[in-house]
């Protein structure tokens, strides 16, 4: 990467984490992340997720239009999610848009269902250069996971995660795989099973089993609010939806807090505009209550907007951070969450937002 490129990547960190502290004027922000939501279609209709009530209209995101956010993102934008509130895979472009991000030197990150996921796919993804790639897995039995992945096949699901695996170190890939297990009430004592489901040599291949808690993710009780630090998501990781308007964070699944629509204005100046300005003057000061999602929302309890963490995150490239949340989340978060008595959420069909 070009020098001048990595001391721009640089500064955009510590402005940012600068910026989320102190109100002092630090020029122009870019995003550190950039989520883009290839297209909002699905094959499946999961319990926890927001897709089922979503009422915007459904569609896939224009070349010209994909082109453009990665050509603004070049050079400042360290990793984009090619993904949003859908399935990717539905999308056939999928390799040739990771090639070029790449291309323009930007770390990909790509969660899947991972139903669609055969050999085909699995080969044209560890080898477009793919960083990350997460497949979900949302319980260790049959019965348990098309519960809660409606429309999944779990038999499916695992011998396309099987045949992944043996490609990946067929080809010898560099692309991270995370298996991923949304932990809820009706699949909490499937958490070693999931493991289990693959040999030793199987998981040699895998970067990382994921156990993500979906603690109330999307709402919180009332009661609770203004106990929680500032959320970090609206000075770092910008969400843009198929048709071009960035929402205010990926979980605002229905574009319900638009910031600017990427057809009529450049990344730069959606990041630095007054919308999100407002957004950010509150999240530091706490005035979130008459603020859509985030008054209720959990995710700045989840431990990840911890001050020393943010400020530290400043030195280390984003795709570095990436790889290094797993320990983290390992070490300190379980066990905290464990200590805590942290309870899992009741699934909701109502995700809407
Ligand atoms: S508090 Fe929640 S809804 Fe608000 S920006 Fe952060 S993640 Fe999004």
């Amino acid at each position: 990467m070009p020098l001048n490129e990595r001391f721009q990547r640089q500064l955009n960190r510590f402005k940012g984490v600068f910026n989320y502290f102190f109100p002092a004027p630090v020029g122009n922000l870019m995003p550190r992340e950039v989520s883009i939501e290839l297209t909002n279609h699905c094959n499946l209709a999961c319990v926890m997720c927001p897709h089922g009530t979503m009422q915007r209209g459904k569609g896939f995101m224009e070349q010209a239009l994909f082109e453009r956010i990665i050509d603004q993102c070049r050079g400042q934008v360290e990793l984009v999610y090619l993904y949003g509130t859908g399935e990717s895979l539905l999308d056939n472009r999928l390799p040739g848009c990771i090639r070029y991000a790449k291309e323009r030197g930007l770390a990909t990150d790509l969660s899947t269902n991972g139903t669609l996921l055969n050999e085909a796919w699995a080969r044209e993804l560890l080898t477009s250069g793919l960083d990350f790639l997460t497949v979900c897995l949302d319980g260790g039995d049959k019965e348990t996971y098309e519960s809660i992945r409606i429309k999944g096949n779990f038999t499916v699901l695992v011998a396309n995660i099987r045949t992944l695996l043996r490609v990946w170190r067929e080809v010898s890939s560099r692309t991270r795989i995370i298996i991923q297990m949304i932990v809820m009430d009706r699949n909490l004592n499937e958490v070693e099973g999931f493991r289990n489901l693959f040999t030793s040599e199987e998981r040699n291949a895998v970067f990382q089993f994921r156990i993500k808690p979906f603690y109330d993710t999307y709402r919180i009780p009332k009661e609770q609010i203004g106990t929680t630090p500032a959320c970090f998501l609206p000075w770092n990781q910008m969400s843009i939806l198929w048709n071009g308007d960035v929402a205010l964070c990926c979980f605002d699944a229905n574009g319900k807090v638009p910031l600017g629509n990427v057809w009529e204005q450049p990344l730069r100046d959606i990041w630095n505009g007054t919308v999100v300005q407002r957004i950010r003057h509150r999240q530091r000061t706490g005035q979130v209550h008459d603020l859509p999602l985030c008054s209720s929302c959990g995710v700045p309890r989840q431990g990840y907007f911890n001050p020393i963490l943010l400020f530290g995150s400043a030195f280390f490239r984003t795709s570095r951070i990436r790889i290094l949340i797993p320990y983290y989340e390992q070490h300190v978060l379980d066990p905290a969450r464990k200590l805590l008595g942290a309870r899992t959420a009741k699934v909701s069909n109502d995700r809407s937002v």
